[in-house]
Parts: C-alpha cells; sequence; structure tokens
C-alpha cells in the first residue's frame, strides 16, 4: 500500500543518507587537535544565552576573572562577551545560530555558554533547531564530557556522551509522513562511535580508573546500537589494562539508582540520547541539574556549559536571581583544565567544592529562601582569595 507523500518522505531520507555519508568520509580524515600551550593569548568567549543564562554565566565571568586576574592583566588570556544568541534573535533571523554569533565564536578558542531555549513543536514558535546542536555540528564537537561525583557516597562517574550522531542531530528532519504517521531518523557511524569510545578509554588510561561500561539498547535498537557496541569491542582489545562491561540503557538507568552497585561505575560511554537523559538522572543524584557542567569537545574547540536549559519558570515566576551558577562554574573548572590551566582549574575546583559541597555557607534552593547566584558568586571569590584554601579543602577530604 502506497501513499502519495511517500515519495517526498523517500527525497528526504535520501538527502539524510547524502549527507551523513559526506560526513563520515569529512570525520574519517585525520586532524590535527589545537595545542592551547602554543598560544600566546588564549580567547575565551561568554555566550549568556537565554533565561537564567545571562544571570549564571555573568557569575561564572565574574569567578573567572578573580582567578586569571594575572592572565588577563598580562594578555595571556582575553575574556570575550558575545551578544545575540538570544530566542528573540533566533526567532527573528530563523536561525538556530545567527552568522555574526557564528563569526564571533569563531575568533574565540573556547567558550563558556549560558543554555539557550529551543522551541518546542507545537508551542506556536517557529520550530528552529537547538542552538547547542547548531555549534557541536558547525565545531564538529563530538565528545560531551558530564562528570558527576559524590564524594560522601564514593561516587565518581564520568560520562562521555555522543554528540553528533544519534536521533538528536536528526531530531529537526522527521517526516510527518501524513497526518497520522511521524517517522524520525537515528544514525550511528564507524568513524563517529571510534572516536568516543577512544576517547573515553583514553580518559580511563590517564586517569588511571580501570573500567569502562558501554551503554546502549543493542538488544532491541539493532543496527546502530549494534554498531556502537561493535566498536567498542574492538577499541577496548587497545585497552587491556581496563575492564569494561555493556549494560542495556534501562537496567543502567536502574543501576545509578541501585546504592549498592552505583559506585562501581567509573568512566561510561553512550550514544548521544542515553547519554543526556542518564546525565540528568546522575546530576539530580549529585543535587541537582544545577551543580554539573559539561564539556563539549572538538578536536579544534571546546565549548563549555551547564547540563541544564534555560529555566523558563524560574524566570517567569520572578526566580532567576535564585538559580545555581555552579554548574556553568564546575564548566569554568573543565574549561581551564581542557587548556592546560591545570592549577586554576585544581583552585576552582577545590573552591566549590568547598562552597558547594563541604561548607555550604551559601546554599542554593532555587528559591527565595536560599541564597542568590550573586551571594555564592561572592562566596566563591572571596574563597578562592582564602590563602588556606589548600588546607581547608584538605581537611574536609579526611573528614
Ligand atoms: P531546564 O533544565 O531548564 O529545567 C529543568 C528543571 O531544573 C527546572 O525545574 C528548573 O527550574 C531547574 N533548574 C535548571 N537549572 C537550574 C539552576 N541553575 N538552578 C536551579 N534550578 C535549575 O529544563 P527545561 O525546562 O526542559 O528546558 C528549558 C529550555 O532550555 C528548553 O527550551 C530547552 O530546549 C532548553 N535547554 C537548553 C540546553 C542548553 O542550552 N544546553 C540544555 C537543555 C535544555
Amino acid at each position: 500500500m502506497s501513499h502519495p507523500s511517500f515519495e517526498n518522505a523517500v527525497g528526504r531520507f535520501r538527502t539524510i543518507l547524502e549527507e551523513q555519508y559526506q560526513r563520515v568520509e569529512r570525520i574519517s580524515r585525520p586532524v590535527e587537535w589545537l595545542d592551547y600551550s602554543k598560544l600566546d593569548r588564549l580567547v575565551v568567549g561568554v555566550i549568556g544565552g537565554d533565561g537564567i543564562g545571562p544571570i549564571i554565566a555573568g557569575e561564572a565571568r565574574r569567578v573567572m576573572e578573580e582567578l586569571l586576574r594575572d592572565e588577563l592583566k598580562s594578555g595571556r588570556v582575553e575574556i570575550r562577551q558575545i551578544e545575540g544568541l538570544t530566542i528573540e534573535n533566533r526567532i527573528r533571523e530563523l536561525k538556530p545560530l545567527p552568522e555574526e554569533v557564528l563569526a564571533e565564536i569563531k575568533k574565540c578558542h573556547v567558550l563558556l555558554k549560558g543554555p539557550t531555549t529551543t522551541p518546542e513543536e507545537g508551542s506556536g514558535v517557529p520550530n528552529i533547531e537547538s542552538a547547542n546542536i547548531a555549534i557541536r555540528r558547525a565545531f564538529d564537537l563530538f565528545a560531551n564530557v558530564r562528570p558527576v561525583r559524590i564524594p560522601s557516597q564514593g561516587i565518581d562517574w564520568v560520562f562521555f556522551r555522543e554528540n553528533t550522531e544519534g536521533e538528536y542531530v536528526l531530531g529537526s528532519k522527521g517526516v510527518l509522513v501524513t497526518p497520522d504517521m511521524a517517522v524520525d531518523f537515528k544514525v550511528t557511524t564507524r568513524p563517529g562511535a571510534e572516536r568516543i569510545i577512544r576517547m573515553a578509554f583514553e580518559h580511563a588510561r590517564k586517569t588511571g580508573r580501570k573500567r569502562v561500561t558501554v551503554v546502549t539498547k543493542a538488544n532491541v535498537i539493532k543496527t546502530t546500537d549494534g554498531l556502537f557496541l561493535e566498536v567498542a569491542k574492538g577499541v577496548a582489545k587497545e585497552f587491556p589494562e581496563i575492564s569494561w562491561d555493556g549494560w542495556y540503557i534501562d537496567v543502567f538507568t536502574a543501576k545509578l539508582i541501585d546504592e549498592k552497585r552505583r559506585r562501581d561505575f567509573q568512566v561510561v560511554v553512550l550514544p548521544n540520547l542515553y547519554g543526556d537523559i542518564v546525565t540528568d538522572e546522575a546530576a539530580e543524584l549529585q543535587g541537582g541539574v544545577g551543580t554539573a557542567g559539561s564539556a563539549n569537545i572538538g578536536a579544534r574547540f571546546g565549548m563549555f556549559e551547564a547540563i541544564h536549559g534555560s529555566a523558563p519558570r524560574m524566570i517567569s515566576e520572578g526566580r532567576g536571581q535564585y538559580a545555581d551558577p555552579l554548574s556553568l562554574m564546575r564548566a569554568a573548572v573543565m574549561m581551564l583544565e581542557h587548556v592546560g590551566m591545570k592549577e586554576k582549574s585544581a583552585m576552582l575546583s577545590k573552591a566549590l567544592d568547598v562552597c558547594g559541597v563541604y561548607d555550604q555557607k551559601a546554599k542554593i534552593t532555587g528559591r527565595p529562601d536560599g541564597a542568590t547566584a550573586a551571594r555564592f558568586g561572592d562566596y566563591v571569590i572571596a574563597t578562592l582569595r582564602d590563602p588556606g584554601l589548600d588546607a581547608k579543602w584538605a581537611s574536609f577530604q579526611k573528614a
């Protein structure tokens, strides 16, 4: 049985195949990674974004200015505010990433980005694609790295979420074939799976971790997830000192809340959509999505952000100033580590542990009964200035 609209749907599927085939060729070519240590001047872009974004990005920027005071003065680092990545502009231009914003981002080496709103199908707003997905694609930021730590429970996870494939990247290319039949697409490629899985194993090797967990639903989603798992088996052979195990996403999601088993996980690598969902769950265990940062890494660019969105309800209820900026500050820790400023990264990480986990003298609740983002920012700055920070942090470790 056929329908007149099939031809159109098949045509769109063909376009996807052509695009993805070209992408496979492109990402299979060797690329030289940017060596940040060779830069005379590191340019850090800061984007506020939408909703609570400008509030938390402002606090993260203030903290970085304190931490990098000398580097900013000497010109070794420049922090550059990039305007215009707002939902209003994107709707006006009907583009997920306006050209002038992309041009400004390209002048930076790394980006600290506040969350951006993505309109939903049927919301009455033009259905433009996510700005994040557009940036990830523009710079081929294939690895979304999301750490979650709960020291009191012995939890120290690092998730490596594939960032450029899966259902997500084709999410705006689905076809409403007839009013009663909608079809979306999912893609996994061998080089795409290989580079994220290898990065997860290399991270385990570099940090002395002994276990990598590969999460799919390969028993049901046999072709795409099947390829991801097959690639993992091959890559694992190059890392004989690291044990690896395959889990299905449903059981893995359950095990993350199993207090007896969950601390055994160390490094986790997974396709795009599963990675997005599971890392929100993991962040909730850590203290809420507002506490978790993430890195989007490609060979020549990195974008660092919160794992959460623009929290429009906080804004509409007048609670924006109570948003937790810890997520973006944790992202800044990852950024400093990525560009090789390891001491600065460790110092900020310790200050955030003291302010956000151990001492908590300005506890954020997201509501007026908690601290404001600005007060938390002041607290982090004061903690960074405290010459006793190292000793204080060490004493909490022992406790
Ligand atoms: P959300 O992440 O914005 O909010 C989920 C819940 O977490 C809400 O209850 C919110 O109040 C709370 N929350 C989020 N960040 C917080 C913080 N820093 N402090 C305290 N509480 C916080 O999820 P949503 O409502 O599904 O998404 C809102 C918009 O953000 C959507 O348009 C979505 O597409 C977009 N989004 C953007 C990104 C990104 O830019 N990286 C990521 C996810 C969602």
